[in-house]
């Protein structure tokens, strides 16, 4: 979920560089999946300290390889915490839009 100081990051060269360097040290696989010793297809290329308005500009943080990890859609809502959020005992979880879903499992 793209927030307003980072959209320019985003769509920046230097995150497409990082975001695809990264998919290919991970083999474009989830890895919290592999951990488990499942094969999923990563959809996307995480920060594992968050970005915000002011570790932005560091290339430290922000396009350094060891920042980033290679999730599936799932892993990744996890790590956000989304999964935990009030209505998940029933099953329901929040997408990246914020808009309620069932999981399927
Ligand atoms: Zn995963
Ligand atoms: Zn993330």
């Amino acid at each position: 979920m793209a927030k307003d100081f980072s959209r320019a990051f985003y769509s920046s060269a230097d995150w497409e560089r990082a975001r695809d360097a990264a998919l290919t040290r991970d083999a474009h696989l989830c890895q919290h999946c592999l951990q488990q010793g499942e094969i999923t297809p990563a959809v996307m290329v995480h920060h594992i300290i968050e970005l915000t308005p002011a570790n932005i500009s560091d290339p430290s943080i922000a396009t350094d390889p060891s920042n980033l990890v290679s999730l599936c859609d799932r892993c990744h809502k996890k790590v956000h915490g989304w999964i935990r959020q009030g209505a998940t005992r029933k099953g329901l979880a929040f997408d990246s839009d914020g808009n309620l879903i069932a999981l399927g499992d």
